[in-house]
């Protein structure tokens, strides 16, 4: 306020500066009158008043304040380019709206989010949410910033953090003119990992519950009905075994799940030849597979394949593939092994696990490395499976840049590939 007041004053004192020649004539053809007794003081002073008035209050005619509008707006177009060029660095579509949700400018993040929109038009034309409308009003209304959560239903769930704020910074400048800035900050992803890890604790409470529940409940027969009956005892310690097994595979698939998140982003830089490799774990899985009546076969083009990896985690990879293809695929009786180099440009090199049992449903193929989905839990539990294995793999496999593929024929097997790009020739 004293800040205005001082340039106002500061004005006056410069127009009666400019007029001062004029002034200092006037007063002294006045006091000249008074002198020669054509005027007398009163009369002098009110004139020369009226005249220092004048002087100090510009009068400004229509076309002076037309002129200076235009001025303004040319003044301020510049102003609304720099604006404009800024909502157009942001990564989340941004609008910026003038006085009556008429939009001035939309960044390209809002074209591809929400389609095009013609300058000059009605916020309403493109946006329909009430809540939205509402408050873009409410913030033209207040000048307070406003912000809400948006869900958008269709075409698919999208959150949206939406907030509206005058640019106050804008419109204080010179020429600047009343501004909006309406803002939508994309919450789906982080809502979609919220879920997940909510559904992650509640399958793996309930994963590890139910053997548990099963174990409280040996518990209480033995120490009850069967008490003293040695031929019950020896059966249920039996079943408490295979439950406080299932329980640790769990945690163990667990502890694994999570070391590997935490050093998802090290790539690992061990040469490592897989050759070998395969055929150690081909040997140790041998006695499964012979209980299951399963033969397991290896073929490689080459004596020697590497791999830029870790030892510890292909190992992993490549049990549980094979693991699974002699349990699912055992009906089958044959699982193959072939590793290769392949003579393309991205230097891969690709493992496939092959099996001839019945295959997967195709509803099933792209939600098998989800943590917890099995085709059936049942059959899962009934091979020592947690849900856990193939989730895993996945986890190793982006570790190591490379990438696995499901391919299946019902009734005719299933084939896991995996893909290593880049490697040493
Ligand atoms: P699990 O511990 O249940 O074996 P995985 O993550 O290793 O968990 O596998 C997930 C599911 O994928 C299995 O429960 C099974 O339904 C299906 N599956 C995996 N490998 C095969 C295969 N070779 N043939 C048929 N189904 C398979």
């Amino acid at each position: 306020m004293r800040d205005d007041g001082n340039k106002r004053g500061q004005k006056i004192t410069r127009r009666l500066y400019d007029a001062r020649h004029i002034l200092a004539v006037a007063a002294l053809l006045a006091f000249g009158l008074v002198a020669s007794g054509y005027l007398v003081l009163w009369q002098v002073l009110v004139g020369l008043g009226a005249l220092f008035l004048a002087a100090a209050v510009p009068v400004r005619s229509r076309a002076a304040r037309k002129r200076e509008r235009l001025l303004q707006r040319e003044r301020s177009e510049p102003l609304e380019a720099v604006v404009f060029a800024t909502c157009e660095t942001l990564a989340d579509p941004a609008f910026i709206l003038a006085s009556g949700s008429i939009l001035k400018y939309q960044n390209r993040a809002a074209v591809e989010q929400f389609g095009q929109m013609t300058a000059g038009a009605h916020l309403s034309s493109r946006m329909r949410a009430p809540v939205i409308l509402d408050i873009v009003q409410q913030t033209m209304t207040t000048g307070d910033i406003n912000t809400i959560e948006y869900v958008e239903k269709v075409p698919a769930e999208r959150w949206y953090l939406v907030r509206v704020a005058p640019m106050t910074g804008f419109t204080s400048m010179k020429g600047g003119r009343e501004l909006y800035m309406l803002t939508f900050r994309d919450l789906s992803e982080s809502r979609r990992i919220d879920r997940m890890r909510s559904d992650f604790i509640a399958n793996a409470s309930h994963e590890l519950r139910t053997p548990l529940a099963s174990l409280f409940g040996f518990i209480e027969t033995l120490r009850g009905p069967a008490k003293n009956d040695p031929i019950a005892r020896e059966k249920f310690l039996t079943i408490m075994y295979e439950q406080a097994s299932r329980m640790t595979r769990l945690v163990d698939d667990l502890l694994s799940l999570s070391r590997l998140e935490i050093k998802a982003h090290m790539q690992p830089t061990e040469d490592v030849d897989i050759i070998p490799l395969i055929s150690h774990i081909c040997d140790t899985l041998k006695p499964l597979a012979e209980e299951l009546n399963v033969n397991i076969e290896v073929a490689s083009s080459d004596d020697t394949v590497l791999v830029t990896g870790d030892r510890d985690e292909l190992i992993q990879v490549f049990e549980n593939l094979i693991e699974n293809a002699c349990k699912y695929g055992q009906s089958g009786k044959k699982v193959d092994v072939r590793i290769d180099r392949l003579n393309d440009a991205a230097h891969a090199v690709q493992v496939v696990v092959k099996d001839y049992g019945p295959g997967i449903p195709k509803e099933d193929v792209s939600r098998l490395t989800e943590r917890f989905y099995r085709v059936s839990v049942e059959a899962s539990r009934s091979k020592k499976g947690t849900g856990l294995g193939l989730a895993i793999v996945k986890h190793i496999l982006t570790r190591h840049r490379a990438r696995l593929a499901i391919h299946s024929v019902l009734g005719e097997g299933a084939e896991f590939t995996v893909i290593f790009n880049d490697q040493k020739r």
